[in-house]
């Protein structure tokens, strides 16, 4: 899988929130975190999706 913004190589980390632990990809190169639900489901009004998409 690559950086959607950088296409640099992103590994998969296991995050936990307040309440649920979850598996996402993370770029080693700028940081950003993509979570796969996010993307399947597309939930754009997540409450999740503000601090996944942060870059730094
Ligand atoms: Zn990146």
């Amino acid at each position: 899988m690559t950086c959607p913004k950088c296409s640099g190589l992103m590994v998969s980390e296991r995050f936990s929130d307040f309440f649920l632990m979850f598996y996402a990809w993370k770029c080693l190169n700028c940081g950003t975190v993509v979570d796969n639900t996010i993307i399947k489901n597309k939930r754009k009004n997540s409450f999740l999706t503000p601090k996944l998409v942060a870059v730094k």
